[in-house]
């Protein structure tokens, strides 16, 4: 098991309520990505699989959108590479949802068992973009707010 400190409880923003708590994320095949393998403070957090040519590590996310926290381990990366993502339990790839601004791909996470991509995380698969987005329907959430899913 993997234990982070979260740097930015120091601040007190993982303790503000604006922030979204991810309980459950999913792969296109039904398999929870939330994982006691990685835990951010108390919360589990998003344990992936990744892949960087010849390079395999994992991937640990944050679980609670609004901190950017995101660990890579076992892997030789530099600031601007990009890595392929793989659900632990079936190592299959996740699929990418659209092409990130920064040239990066953005990775669906999906809310839902179905896999269906009216409800995911998007994150980018380049180390140091930090962006990621929710999108819940029609409703696309970019920025921290009164929101839990
Ligand atoms: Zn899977
Ligand atoms: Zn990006």
């Amino acid at each position: 098991m993997l234990v982070f400190p979260n740097p930015l409880k120091k601040r007190k923003i993982c303790d503000d309520e604006n922030v979204v708590l991810f309980t459950e994320c999913y792969c296109q095949n039904g398999h929870n990505l939330i994982s006691d393998k990685a835990k951010f403070d108390e919360f589990n957090g998003i344990f992936l699989n990744a892949k960087k040519g010849e390079q395999e590590g994992v991937v640990a996310l944050s679980p609670v959108y609004g901190c950017k926290t995101r660990v890579v381990v076992g892997m030789k990366i530099k600031e601007n590479d990009t890595y392929d993502l793989y659900c632990p339990k079936c190592n299959e790839a996740l699929p990418a949802f659209s092409n990130c601004h920064c040239g990066g791909k953005i990775i669906a996470l999906f809310l839902n068992k179905k896999a269906a991509f009216d409800s995911f995380i998007g994150v980018c698969n380049r180390i140091g973009c930090a962006n990621s987005y929710i999108q819940l329907g029609e409703e696309l959430i970019t920025s921290i707010r009164h929101e839990s899913v």
